[in-house]
């Protein structure tokens, strides 16, 4: 039986890799945490309580579970909250990847069986990046806290793998899904349109319209990161769906998926959510996942959209 260690299992791909790999007959290990309260997880799923800083704890903890799969999907979340908390960020998503692979590298060392380790690895790390698409060849050169914690973590992922551990790192781009929090505009837009649908009315006031992200299905990136943690041949992916589209696509897309088709009339500009300076256009090549892992996003754009906004829809009227 496979046995998985997931950090970052509260969030929303932890939810839906923990899913995964339990349907799939695993035994899931996944780090939570203090206080932290995952709902919706499967109940197969073993829960530790653990911190990504606490590198003893970590080791201890991949030595007792013993896995055969580590996925590192854990750390802080957003660009923000890393300019607020550079030396938590640095802590949390760059050493707490390195302390990861070494506890890994250990249990395989001491073990003799092959240790596999996923890391979710980030678009922030090319910063605001000089070519467009950008690829796994792109220079990483990061221009925030997050980027340069989790540009970090990618680069001691290619030592540990040249010390013979299986590590790969999947480069994700924004990738959305119901389960996404409303810090993120993408949710924050789909239950605006879902209540002012309901209501007839109200408004949802945002920052930059013109801000153009690459917008993924998150099940479809956590398929990507199993299928990246199990080739033989460990390795960077980008995973990414190749398009961008503006905020201002996604208000248009979620107002029409509910039925409300003056969106214009019910969105304002609030300088309080314009971003000082959003990066320069982000956007992936996903060619080496397509072709070595055989991976490729299933839903359209308007199709995720329409997914995350029937799923508030139905919660409205729950
Ligand atoms: P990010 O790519 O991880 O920063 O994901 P977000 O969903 O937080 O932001 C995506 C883009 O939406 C950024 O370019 C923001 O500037 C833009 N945006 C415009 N209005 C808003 C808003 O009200 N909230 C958020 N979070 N982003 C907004």
């Amino acid at each position: 039986m496979t046995v998985a260690l997931v950090t970052g299992v509260a969030g929303q791909d932890g939810s839906y890799l923990a899913e995964r790999l339990a349907g799939e007959g695993a035994e899931v290990h996944g780090l939570v945490r203090a206080g932290e309260r995952p709902v919706g997880l499967p109940g197969a799923v073993r829960l530790h309580v653990g911190d990504l800083r606490d590198a003893e704890t970590l080791a201890e903890l991949v030595r007792r579970t013993g896995p055969d799969e580590v996925y590192n999907l854990g750390g802080v979340s957003s660009v923000a909250y890393s300019w607020r908390h550079p030396v938590e960020t640095g802590a949390v998503s760059g050493l707490g990847a390195v302390a990861l692979y070494e506890a890994a590298w250990r249990l395989q060392e001491d073990s003799g069986s092959a240790v596999r380790v996923l890391q979710a690895s980030s678009a922030e790390i090319f910063g605001a990046p000089d070519r467009a698409p950008q690829d796994e060849g792109t220079t990483v050169r990061p221009t925030s806290p997050y980027g340069a914690a989790k540009a970090y973590a990618h680069q001691m992922a290619a030592v540990y793998r040249a010390r013979g551990l299986g590590v790969s790192t999947c480069v994700l781009y924004n990738h959305e899904s119901p389960r996404r929090p409303e810090t993120f505009v993408t949710r924050k837009i789909t239950t605006a349109a879902a209540r002012i649908a309901r209501h007839g009315s109200g408004t949802l006031a945002l920052g930059n319209l013109d801000a153009r992200r690459d917008w993924g299905w998150a099940p479809d990136y956590v398929d990507a990161m199993v299928r990246a943690a199990r080739h033989p041949v460990a390795d960077d992916f980008v995973v990414a769906s190749g398009t961008t589209r503006s905020v201002a696509d996604f208000v248009a897309a979620a107002f029409a998926a509910a039925g409300v088709d003056d969106w214009e009339r019910h969105v304002t500009v609030d300088p309080r959510f314009v971003r000082p300076s959003d990066p320069a256009e982000q956007v992936g090549d996903a060619r080496r996942a397509r072709t070595v892992l055989g991976w490729g996003g299933t839903l359209a754009f308007e199709e995720i959209v329409g997914r995350m906004v029937r799923h508030d829809l139905a919660r409205l009227t729950a």
